[in-house]
């Protein structure tokens, strides 16, 4: 009975998409816009996104006077042939444009960018040939010049457009359902991108073409990540990618909103914004290279936004902090301009900005094992952030046997980075290698965590075990702050360790204690290392100091009995493996139980 109630009402959710887009066929636009809204928006560049639109505009008129790239076939990473990704992105700039202002300029333009992006011979190279990000991000281009457009293109042009869509969808849909080694990967950003241009291609093409099974695999798979999104609102990619996919996730659940009446059901949406606010440095820093903590593959700037995406978030949650973040981020200018057309869309001037400064300052993401703790909110805080916890998260852990995202994750349980004075003081490594030596942890006789060694996180060497490491504890008191972490289970058990458990004591705002209980089955080669964004030189006292361009980092080692303290530029490896050389204190001892108290101070 249950059964055939169920049935009847996906039935009839079918029928009722299935009206919906059949209401569709024929009218233009109808991704992200409709006609009624193209004409509030008329109004509202003149009032409320007057601002925005000037952005918008002069990014237009800029890309106006561009020719797009000539077709190269030099070898790139991966053979991904990246560069397209910008030809992408441009198209809509030029398509709103001229949507807005009826300007022939712009459609000349968006008719230039558009033929070129169909011209190229290859959307990628080998496999990634129409089944990687340079095809996520054209069909997702061509596929608004199209649709927005579809009326003041030249048949010639609108035809190439859609010969061209078709073809390239339908590489990517066989991609998607048979061959692409991400179209499982529910967890990361290659999926995302990729599916929501496939999305973007066949909502547009709808009435001319079957796009049916298209439709329905691109649902089936966001739905799927839906079902795996952690409930914390992290991103174990970090800020950078998180931006990425959260742009390309956000862009498909506003298309399937308009088309099939379809939204977000994870807890995980409510809670992202806060992400990425307590992943954003110390605001009276903020500049166009730095302005968020680099855990993960990240850089310390911005990829995409994400003021547009804070805006969006604002929006459908009625958070007054995300639309607060997106609009300090804007008007600090330190924002990445990737989509920001998307601004127009996405900015809900209905919601009031609301600064954090009531919010804790700490606080725990426990599903992937993160916290973040500040001593205030006056923009020239410090900021203390530890990472201990499963490479997918908690949540993750008993749903995959397999990569479901791993590769941009690090071998960082116990790591910690701190920011003070407006400038890092104890760093991540960045966009790099999956090295624990490069992390502010512990290494046993001379190796790391399992999954490190390689260009992409080994993920399958940590999920199997179920390697799960834990935060214990993460309290705040407005005084001091603590937190601990144990990371014992990360470890290979060829290793012989029993517990390495890390106690963090922040007495706010310029005393941070680090004890950290090693136990081994014997006496091992065990070493703690702490990277200093600045070189050391010695102190008085057996102290090392780490002299920044603002603050004087103290490195003082309270148990001398059980180890030697030493600083030395260690090794390491950059992203693609080349070698880079990095500011390292080292704490050694060969013994199976070893007790280790740190006090840094600045
Ligand atoms: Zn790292």
């Amino acid at each position: 009975m249950l059964d055939m109630r169920r049935r009847s009402f996906i039935t009839s959710l079918a029928a009722a998409s299935a009206t919906r887009l059949r209401a569709q066929a024929g009218v233009h636009p109808r991704l992200f816009l409709d006609a009624q809204r193209v004409a509030s928006l008329e109004l509202q560049i003149t009032t409320t996104h007057a601002a925005l639109w000037k952005a918008v505009r002069q990014q237009a008129d800029s890309l106006a006077g561009q020719n797009p790239s000539v077709y190269r076939d030099d070898p790139t990473p991966n053979d991904e042939q990246l560069w397209q990704r910008d030809v992408g992105n441009a198209m809509p700039f030029l398509a709103m444009a001229h949507l807005l202002t009826g300007d022939v300029k712009y459609l000349n333009g968006a008719s230039r960018w558009a033929v070129a992006s169909c011209g190229y011979p290859t959307w990628g190279k080998g496999t990634e040939n129409g089944a990687g990000l340079a095809t996520g991000h054209q069909l997702l281009g061509l596929a608004l010049i199209y649709d927005w457009l579809y009326l003041s293109l030249t048949a010639d042009v609108r035809d190439q457009i859609r010969r061209t869509l078709i073809a390239r969808g339908g590489t990517m849909y066989a991609a998607a359902r048979n061959t692409a080694y991400w179209r499982t990967t529910y967890l990361q950003n290659h999926l995302w991108v990729n599916v929501a241009g496939l999305a973007a291609a066949g909502l547009a093409l709808r009435g001319e073409f079957d796009a049916t099974v298209w439709l329905d695999l691109v649902r089936q798979k966001f739905q799927s990540t839906e079902a795996a999104l952690g409930p914390d609102g992290a991103s174990h990619e970090g800020s950078g990618y998180w931006s990425y996919g959260v742009e390309f996730m956000l862009k498909y659940w506003h298309l399937a909103a308009d088309a099939f009446g379809e939204t977000t059901t994870s807890p995980w949406w409510n809670q992202t914004a806060a992400y990425r606010l307590y992943m954003a440095l110390p605001r009276a820093s903020w500049s166009s290279a730095s302005t968020n903590v680099d855990i993960a593959d990240c850089p310390r700037n911005e990829w995409y936004g994400p003021d547009y995406l804070l805006r969006r978030l604002s929006s459908l949650h009625r958070d007054p902090y995300a639309q607060w973040l997106g609009g300090e981020l804007d008007r600090a200018g330190v924002t990445a301009n990737t989509a920001r057309w998307l601004n127009l869309l996405w900015y809900d001037p209905s919601v009031v900005e609301r600064p954090p400064d009531a919010l804790p300052t700490m606080r725990h993401f426990e599903d992937l094992g993160l916290v973040s703790a500040r001593s205030g909110w006056d923009g020239s805080e410090s900021l203390l952030v530890f990472k201990c916890g499963p490479p997918l998260g908690h949540a993750a852990v008993n749903k995959f046997d397999y990569d479901a995202g791993c590769g941009h994750v690090h071998p960082d349980a116990n790591h910690f980075v701190l920011f003070a004075n407006g400038e890092w003081v104890l760093r991540d490594d960045g966009y790099a290698w999956k090295q624990t030596d490069q992390h502010n942890t512990l290494l046993i006789d001379g190796k790391g965590q399992l999954g490190e060694g390689s260009q992409w996180f080994g993920a399958l060497a940590a999920i199997r075990p179920q390697a799960n490491p834990v935060i214990l504890e993460a309290a705040s008191t407005p005084g001091v702050d603590e937190i601990i972490g144990d990371a014992t289970a990360i470890y290979p058990s060829t290793s012989g360790l029993k517990r390495f458990v890390r106690r963090l004591l922040w007495v706010k705002p310029n005393f941070l204690i680090a004890v950290d209980e090693i136990e081994t089955d014997m006496p091992r080669r065990l070493e703690l290392r702490f990277h200093t964004e600045f070189p050391c030189v010695p102190g008085e006292n057996g102290s090392l100091i780490a002299q920044g361009k603002k603050t004087k980092l103290r490195i003082s080692l309270l148990t001398p009995d059980q180890a030697t303290m030493s600083y030395s530029e260690a090794a390491g490896k950059d992203r693609d493996g080349n070698a880079m050389s990095l500011h390292t204190v080292k704490l050694e001892s060969t013994r199976s139980s070893w007790t280790n108290i740190m006090l840094f101070s600045w």
